[in-house]
């Protein structure tokens, strides 16, 4: 039998124990050197991503222990490392893009991954539409002739909407166009795409796949062929490759991905559940509430909840919104999420069903002891 994926998140990628140490070591190495011109040039024909290594712009050995890893929990053929998620979102997307290609998003995707169409490539004559994606349907209606992309998210990271992705990537197969799906917040535990018949997955390492908060990196995940093309060209060529020691922190961040998973998830759902009968919240987004819209997706597609959700305030202006944000003291104002510490965004949201843009409050629960995270909740719902 396998191993379960626990353990392989310990051991996979490590056999060759270097020395006897427990610990890989960091190839701190631009080039790896051979003994004769032919195993050189062997090797960047057929193996340009390794192993065997020969410029860890393509290839590096700690980058290749995290990527067996987390190719085996997204259940792909091969996984890369980029630089950031966003090298790792735009190689997806470019692979697959050409003049005159059309590529169906979804509205809530991310907000750089949405500029990547609208700023980069409509440059080039790579149109876009924007779509609501919670029905099959406004996905496959705006399919076009043209269309080589169907990019998805979910959840989304804001309102945490889901996409059925089965259906998704069944339809986008009978008509030949790829498709990718952005699985940061499932941090490849809760879910995976590619299982589902996704082609393409992408995360932000920087979230939780590192996990605390110190390293900005991106993974690709897909079929080893796919892969190979993507490692001659958007790899290559873009060059967007992470560097071995952020690779070697997200190596060690990996080991903890479970546990932490768990706790962040937990301390979420008691958040959220507080939260939900607080008399100044008008709706909490979290896709583990039991009246959570899709919650018949949710429980087919995920195999649970994260630490991130947000909450509709009934003071919905910017100025309370802004004071309740800068009245908490666990939760600091700032971007992004998956470390230890908690945080909390206070943004506007407009998806296309909305008549008008919305303030909310995004939450990211941390590994404080969630009592002190409701206390801190507290006292900034008294200051509005
Ligand atoms: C942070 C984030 C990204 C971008 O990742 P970087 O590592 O910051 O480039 C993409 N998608 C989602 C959902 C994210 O949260």
């Amino acid at each position: 039998m396998d191993p379960r994926p626990d353990t392989l998140l310990q051991h996979l990628g490590e056999e060759e124990r270097i020395l006897g140490a427990v610990v890989p070591p960091i190839f701190q190495t631009s080039l790896f050197v051979f003994d004769d011109p032919h195993s050189m040039w062997d090797t960047m024909q057929h193996h340009p991503g390794g192993p065997p290594f020969h410029y860890s712009r393509l290839g590096n050995p700690t980058n290749h222990i995290a990527e067996q890893k987390i190719a085996s929990l997204e259940k792909a053929g091969a996984c890369k490392l980029f630089a950031s998620g966003m090298a790792a979102i735009s190689a997806a997307i470019v692979s697959v893009c050409r003049a005159g290609s059309h590529v169906v998003m979804v509205d809530t995707a991310y907000g750089p991954s949405r500029q990547v169409m609208q700023n980069l490539l409509a440059r080039f004559g790579v149109t876009h539409t924007l779509v609501d994606g919670r029905t099959v349907e406004s996905v496959v209606d705006a399919i076009r002739p043209e269309t080589s992309l169907i990019y998805l998210e979910s959840p989304s990271s804001l309102i945490f909407r889901l996409q059925d992705l089965a259906a998704i990537a069944g339809a986008a197969k009978e008509r030949g166009i790829a498709t990718a799906c952005d699985n940061t917040y499932c941090g490849a535990l809760l879910q995976n795409p590619c299982e589902l018949g996704v082609d393409m997955v992408v995360h932000s390492g920087t979230k939780y796949l590192n996990g605390h908060s110190d390293v900005v990196a991106g993974v690709l995940c897909t079929s080893a062929e796919r892969m190979d093309a993507i490692v001659r060209n958007e790899l290559a060529l873009l060059g967007g490759a992470l560097p071995p020691f952020p690779a070697w922190l997200l190596m060690r961040g990996l080991r903890t991905l479970r546990l932490r998973l768990a706790q962040h998830a937990g301390t979420a759902d008691t958040l959220a559940a507080w939260l939900s009968s607080h008399p100044k919240v008008r709706q909490v987004h979290h896709v583990s509430l039991p009246d959570y819209p899709q919650r018949d997706l949710y429980l087919r597609q995920m195999r649970g909840s994260g630490g991130l959700f947000s909450f509709e305030p009934t003071f919905a202006t910017r100025d309370e919104v802004y004071r309740f944000c800068a009245s908490l003291k666990w939760f600091r104002i700032g971007v992004s999420w998956g470390g230890h510490e908690s945080l909390a965004v206070p943004i506007e949201v407009h998806p296309l069903d909305w008549e008008a843009p919305r303030w909310m409050i995004r939450l990211y629960c941390g590994l404080e002891d969630p009592q002190d995270l409701i206390e801190d909740l507290e006292r900034a719902m008294a200051q509005v």
